[in-house]
């Protein structure tokens, strides 16, 4: 007889991000990956100095507050600050040791959007992220090219849910999700222009948005 595999807890959801500003493409997609992959729960963790884009508008606490604020009426999302515990640039696979020390053998999925997942190998110890996390891959349908694993992540990928709760870390999902056609950006460009935004992100965001004058000016 075979024996049973060794079941471990629901897995935890994260989504990294430099959150300039959060807005409802960010939570709603990842609800939606949420609810369909049965995760305990998403934890946000805002990246105080994002390795790989220019300095962002807001700063770090700034963006960090509206994360926070953000998250009171979503349950089942939760803040995570961890990186702003630590100098240097904000690397994921810290952030995913960090996590896994913590968290022992929890499954943890790490959320991330195709195009991320198409430059996933120019981050640090990118070679890493699979032995500490799962991947879930957000796609939008219909499926394309882009939607297709490259060779070093064929064996890894499964399109069972719950595999992702059978281990702690080392499988890739990719889970269509309906797409939110919102960017941060496009966000900070639109209230530069003087436009409303209000219906792209949460009012209590939208409010510290406002109180703090921030997006003001275009920038990047
Ligand atoms: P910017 O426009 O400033 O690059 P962004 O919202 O795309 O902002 P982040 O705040 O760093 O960038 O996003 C964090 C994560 O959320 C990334 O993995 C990104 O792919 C994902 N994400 C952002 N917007 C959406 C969206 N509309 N739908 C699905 N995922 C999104």
């Amino acid at each position: 007889m075979n024996p049973k595999p060794e079941t471990h807890a629901q897995p935890i959801g994260i989504l990294g991000g430099t959150f300039d500003p959060i807005h409802y493409g960010h939570l709603r997609t990842t609800d939606e990956v949420r609810r369909a992959l049965g995760l305990r729960e998403v934890r946000l963790v805002p990246a105080p100095r994002p390795p790989h884009r220019g300095v962002p508008q807001a700063s770090a606490e700034q963006r960090l507050r509206m994360v926070e604020l953000a998250v009171a009426d979503w349950p089942g999302f939760r803040v995570d600050d961890r990186e702003f515990h630590r100098a240097g640039p904000s690397y994921t696979v810290l952030t995913l040791e960090s996590l896994r020390a913590e968290l022992g053998a929890t499954p943890l999925c790490l959320l991330m959007g195709v195009d991320a997942f198409h430059e996933i190998e120019t981050w640090h110890q990118w070679q890493q992220l699979p032995e500490l996390a799962h991947l879930v891959v957000m796609t939008r349908p219909p499926f394309s090219d882009a939607d297709r694993a490259p060779a070093w992540a064929t064996l890894r990928v499964t399109s069972v849910p719950t595999d992702l709760a059978q281990t702690p870390a080392g499988r890739i999902l990719f889970q269509a999700v309906v797409p939110q056609d919102i960017s941060a950006t496009r966000i900070r460009a639109a209230i530069a222009a003087g436009e409303d935004v209000s219906n792209a992100l949460p009012s209590a965001v939208w409010k510290f948005i406002q109180s703090h004058q921030l997006y003001r000016r275009v920038s990047n």
